[in-house]
């Protein structure tokens, strides 16, 4: 690397709403920094979130998106697309790569989300803009109050799932992925959930209806996919940062994990992916962070 090559304070990978907001706290410290992102935030894809602080009438995913964007640009941050694919370390500082493409960085935030896995149909992504599908109850089961819900996934993982799917309606209905163990359906039983026999999902366009392969046909008001996720862990993990058994990284309460000026945020630290979480873990983070690098004071810079 040549000597004069650009560091930059710090460099964000993703550009979700995690990444956005701490880039927008960064900027407003002074800091130079670098955002590099795939442009798959699961935001994209929320219909109308109702419970994002500030918005009682609800905003649209891709319109919360293009605000923040907006906000983080009007401070002067840099954006990148791409996929970063290598994160190591050289003489102190990071160095982030996404394909041919490197920069170097003092600090690193990691906001890269998960990556959720969908039921096997090539309907998904029209389901869950219908609302049909969804993806996080904390996020939107208000909205199926009284509905007939259905919980898809791994019999074991669905039964709490289920549970709390009870707070917003009495008819909560499990459609496993598999025949689980008898443990599993005795528990079912006992919490009164209802299990579907085999079959395969269907969309009308509208609702989502689950067919048994005897045949008979059941339509679901709203359908959770409770199917697990990947993330993007290991491009820190590769550098001395750890993981819990649960798969998440582990972050001090600063959101900086087991190495030194690296730090994550957002969805993927978090067990409770929420736009709220993720702006206050960004916010956490780029306080910490600045805290931490080369004093900035106008009057080292700017000599009166
Ligand atoms: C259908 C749906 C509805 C939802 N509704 C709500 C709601 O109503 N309220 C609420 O609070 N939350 C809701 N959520 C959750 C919310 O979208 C997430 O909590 C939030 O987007 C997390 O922000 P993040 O920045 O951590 O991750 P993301 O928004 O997922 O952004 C991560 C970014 O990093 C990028 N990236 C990933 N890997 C790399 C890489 N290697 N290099 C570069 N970039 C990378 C991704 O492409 C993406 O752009 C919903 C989610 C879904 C899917």
């Amino acid at each position: 690397m040549a000597a004069t090559e650009h560091c930059w304070d710090c460099l964000i990978i993703g550009g979700g709403p995690a990444g956005l907001t701490a880039a927008t706290y960064l900027c407003r410290f002074h800091r130079s920094c670098l955002v590099v992102d795939a442009g798959e935030s699961r935001a994209r894809w929320i219909p109308e979130s109702n419970n994002c602080p500030g918005f009682p009438d609800g905003i649209r995913g891709p319109r919360l998106l293009q605000r923040l964007h907006q906000h983080a640009g009007s401070y002067g941050v840099t954006l990148e697309k791409g996929l970063v694919d290598r994160v190591s370390v050289d003489g102190g500082e990071f160095v982030v790569c996404a394909g041919a493409r490197s920069w170097r960085a003092r600090t690193v935030i990691l906001a890269s989300g998960i990556k959720d896995q969908l039921p096997p149909y090539a309907w998904v992504e029209q389901a869950i803009a219908q609302r049909a599908l969804r993806l996080c109850a904390v996020c939107d089961a208000y909205e199926a109050t009284d509905l007939r819900i259905g919980v898809y996934g791994r019999l074991d993982k669905l039964i709490s799932h289920a549970r709390f799917l009870r707070t917003f309606s009495a008819q909560v209905l499990l459609l496993p992925t598999d025949a689980g163990d008898e443990q599993d359906r005795q528990a079912a039983a006992a919490a009164g959930l209802p299990i579907l026999p085999p079959g395969e999902l269907e969309f009308d366009g509208r609702r989502i209806a689950h067919r048994a392969r005897a045949g008979a046909r059941t339509v679901l008001d709203a359908v959770y996919a409770c199917l697990g996720s990947n993330t993007a862990a290991e491009l820190v993990t590769a550098i001395g940062a750890r993981v819990s058994e649960a798969g998440e990284i582990e972050v001090d309460r600063y959101q900086m994990t087991a190495v030194d000026g690296v730090y994550a945020i957002g969805d993927i630290v978090s067990g409770l992916n929420q736009i709220a979480v993720a702006f206050g873990h960004a916010a956490v983070a780029a306080c910490h962070l600045h805290a931490g690098l080369p004093r900035t004071e106008r009057d080292l810079i700017q000599p009166a």
